[in-house]
């Protein structure tokens, strides 16, 4: 979620630009990309401040002081937790932008199973795997002043983020639902009108309400927005006809590390289990076998 920020930027000594440094954790690189992307209004903001290590565009100072950190990545490793605690001594904003920084990403779905397992059936000799338990957002491990979410995170988003703290002034903090920005397109809801499993009524926009507007259900990328009613969204999706483990899976994509989505995962993959135990139970020969089980043990 997209969270308001703590203070603007005081304005740097007078006797240097503001310095901004982009660093890299466990991702996949795409929201670099989004700022690379950017074109010639990356131009514009060297203009107006020092990149001081910047590695996809070519500027590694990985040491380097800044004003502001944008940190792309989710905490997965050792080596990352302590270069977490380095980047935050020596910057002064810390911002997380995308799925991964600010909920631990599509690597967060470890935090759902025992990572020890899955290394384990992946690698001959996972004891050479340095990874931690979980992958978990930037603010798990470090204070932050400002998350921009999404997957990738929005180009004009974190322009608009630098302007205005180049400013010295406080970012605007999207709160909406990706639904209030539908309506405000005059885009047709995918879910009243195709039954659609849409997480737009749950999800903080900032994408400009992108798949509905293609006639696609949004799976959340931006995370949850502001008081969300997932529960009630996910017993919805469940009275469509989506089966319990189906409404779980509805909230396992970038960000199933999000508190209420992963709360949501939890309580229909249970009822899922649930299910299948009693359709066991109810099988026939069920009683068969348990009768034969119990024989068994008397003998
Ligand atoms: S948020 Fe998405 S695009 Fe950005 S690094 Fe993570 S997986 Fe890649
Ligand atoms: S509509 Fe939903 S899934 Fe699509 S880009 Fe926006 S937040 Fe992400």
């Amino acid at each position: 979620m997209t969270t308001p920020p703590k203070a603007p930027l005081p304005p740097a000594d007078g006797r240097r630009r503001p310095r901004l440094a982009v660093h890299k954790l466990s991702s996949c690189d795409g929201c670099q990309l989004a700022l690379l992307n950017a074109g010639e209004s990356l131009l514009a903001l060297a203009e107006r401040c020092d990149i001081v290590h910047f590695a996809e565009a070519g500027v590694v100072d990985a040491e380097a002081e800044a004003d502001i950190a944008l940190v792309e990545g989710s905490v997965s490793t050792p080596e990352e937790q302590a270069r977490i605690q380095a980047i935050r001594s020596r910057s002064r904003w810390v911002v997380p932008m995308g799925a991964c920084a600010t909920a631990g990403g599509p690597q967060a779905l470890r935090n759902l199973a025992d990572a020890r397992v899955w290394i384990g059936s992946v690698y001959p000799e996972p004891q050479h795997i340095q990874a931690l338990p979980t992958a978990d957002a930037v603010a798990a491990h470090v204070d932050v002043e400002l998350s921009l979410p999404g997957c990738p995170v929005s180009t004009q988003q974190v322009l608009d983020a630098l302007a205005t703290l180049l400013a010295g002034a406080s970012p605007f903090a999207e709160q909406d639902k990706v639904c209030m920005e539908c309506k405000r397109r005059g885009q047709v809801c995918v879910l009243v009108t195709r039954d659609a499993p849409c997480l737009g009524p749950v999800t903080v926009t900032g994408c400009g309400a992108l798949c509905p507007g293609l006639g696609r259900a949004c799976y959340g990328c931006y995370g949850p927005a502001e008081s969300p009613e997932v529960a009630t969204l996910a017993q919805r999706f469940a009275d469509l006809g989506l089966a319990p483990e189906a409404v779980a899976r509805r909230f396992m994509f970038q960000q199933s590390g999000a508190e209420p989505f992963q709360q949501a995962v939890q309580d229909w993959r249970r009822r899922a289990q649930e299910g299948a135990a009693a359709t066991s139970a109810n099988a026939p020969g069920h009683a068969d076998s348990a009768a034969d089980s119990a024989e068994q043990g008397h003998d």
